[in-house]
């Protein structure tokens, strides 16, 4: 990411700071063990949270690599530790912060759409639509006159999914300027607890490398179930996995067909991987999806080194998002092949989000049958008197794997029947009572806009 921005400022204070840290430690540190500990967490995570915003200046690496040495070689020559220990952990921690990083939407003129991280979406806050528009457009050219989301335009340019998350990224009216922030954390800020569960996540992808070369193929299988979608599509993968699933080239081993080619593309032979992967009739759906950018780099032959490498390199999230897709590629081949219509790449692509999103939404909050849309008139009894008192019950789900919520809320009457209910995805590393909270704000909205007024507001503290 290159910026103009006062870089020389930025980078200045960081040597500073790594300076002061360093000398202040000389006098203070009581141990060995306490050294490394400060090294590792402290020093590595400061410079780094800079370094990686900014392409920082060449004559200061060296400076600052010179500070760091300096401070570790005076204290313990000859302990077998060498520098370059240092900078690859800097270099970890560097992606670490990478992966939580994003920009916080203000003027919008520092953002460019298409290549910076900023849309709050679980993938890499990046955009995935094909771009419509020059790569060098900035976030304020999706404004309107009044500096507010151009949502006509939005909704001529970008997927669905990306609407709703653009749309609800708040625009303020003072201009405020553009702000990195660390989406893992409510405040914006970077702080040891939500970079310590980004890092747990992160350890685990190096781990399933390291594990899947082995002759242990268990976390394959175990990655396998322990998905979030429905079950139909965990036994799919599966029988993608094992080739098992009828493309033509089995059925032509099995001398059911006479022919083994692809019905999409009628010039290869139609192995599982080609039906999912391969076929240059589905590659455009795949270039829509975070597997587009190094695809071309993989050498895969048969469905599981797919499966293998797109579980090591995605967050939970992605994972269970390449099923979908796959269940829906394979959906779309069928309905080709036995009635004659397949949907549009970008059909297709959404279908899978959309199918995720809304699995995600009912599998999280299982009381309500909604995600929330607004008001929905569908599921509120608007005959209910609006004169007695009501009563909210709020739930928030934060027990879940991964980074996503889930709010549930229900509103009754005084004679406990049932008026309303909404359920809602919310997307972040929040504590039990944060989420409590979350789910009591969403919940006094929700009744709110439905127009009550006098309302008693209950929820399940617990571990309060
Ligand atoms: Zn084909």
């Amino acid at each position: 990411m290159v910026t103009g921005r006062g870089r020389k400022q930025i980078f200045g204070t960081v040597k500073d700071r790594t300076g002061k840290r360093i000398s202040g430690w000389k006098e203070k540190l009581p141990s060995r063990a306490d050294e490394e500990v400060l090294i590792k967490a402290v020093l590595q995570a400061m410079p780094t949270y800079s370094m990686s915003c900014f392409r920082m200046p060449k004559g200061m690496c060296k400076e600052l690599h010179g500070l760091m040495a300096k401070f570790w070689w005076s204290k313990k020559a000859g302990l077998g530790y060498r520098p370059s220990r240092i900078w690859s952990s800097l270099i970890w921690g560097k992606d670490l912060l990478k992966a939580g990083l994003r920009w916080r939407v203000g003027n919008g003129e520092d953002i460019y759409v298409y290549q910076d991280r900023w849309v709050p979406l679980p993938m890499n806050f990046k955009i995935i639509s094909t771009p419509q528009f020059d790569v060098s457009m900035k976030v304020c050219e999706l404004f309107n006159a009044a500096g507010q989301w151009d949502e006509e335009l939005l909704n001529a340019n970008f997927w669905e999914q990306e609407v709703k998350a653009i749309l609800q990224i708040p625009l303020a009216s003072n201009h405020r300027e553009d702000k990195l922030i660390w989406h893992y954390d409510q405040s914006g800020k970077y702080s040891v607890r939500s970079s310590y569960m980004v890092a747990c996540m992160k350890k685990q992808r190096e781990n399933g490398m390291e594990g899947s070369s082995t002759q242990d193929g268990t976390f394959l299988w175990k990655k396998l179930w322990s998905l979030q979608v429905p079950n139909k599509i965990k036994f799919f993968l599966w029988r993608c996995i094992l080739g098992f699933l009828p493309s033509r080239q089995n059925l032509y081993h099995k001398k059911i067909l006479n022919s083994p080619i692809c019905p999409r593309c009628g010039k290869k032979v139609e192995s599982v991987i080609h039906a999912i992967w391969a076929c240059s009739e589905v590659k455009a759906i795949w270039s829509l999806s975070p597997w587009s950018a190094n695809r071309h780099e993989w050498r895969i032959t048969f469905f599981k080194e797919l499966w293998q490498v797109v579980i090591v390199v995605s967050s939970k999230q992605e994972v269970d998002l390449f099923a979908f897709l796959c269940w829906d590629i394979w959906n779309d081949r069928n309905n080709l092949l036995f009635q004659g219509r397949s949907l549009e790449n970008v059909s297709v692509f959404n279908k899978a989000l959309a199918y995720q999103t809304e699995f995600y939404s009912v599998t999280l909050a299982p009381i309500c049958s909604h995600n929330r849309q607004g008001p929905s008139q569908s599921y509120v009894n608007w005959h209910a008197s609006l004169d007695g008192q009501y009563k909210i019950n709020v739930d928030g789900a934060a027990k879940l794997a991964g980074l996503v919520r889930g709010v549930g809320v229900v509103i009754r009457n005084g004679n406990k029947e049932f008026i309303a209910a909404c359920s809602r995805q919310v997307i972040g590393n929040f504590s039990a009572q944060a989420m409590e909270l979350t789910a009591a704000k969403e919940g006094l909205q929700f009744a709110y806009d439905l127009g009550f007024r006098d309302i008693v507001l209950e929820m399940d503290a617990q571990g309060w």
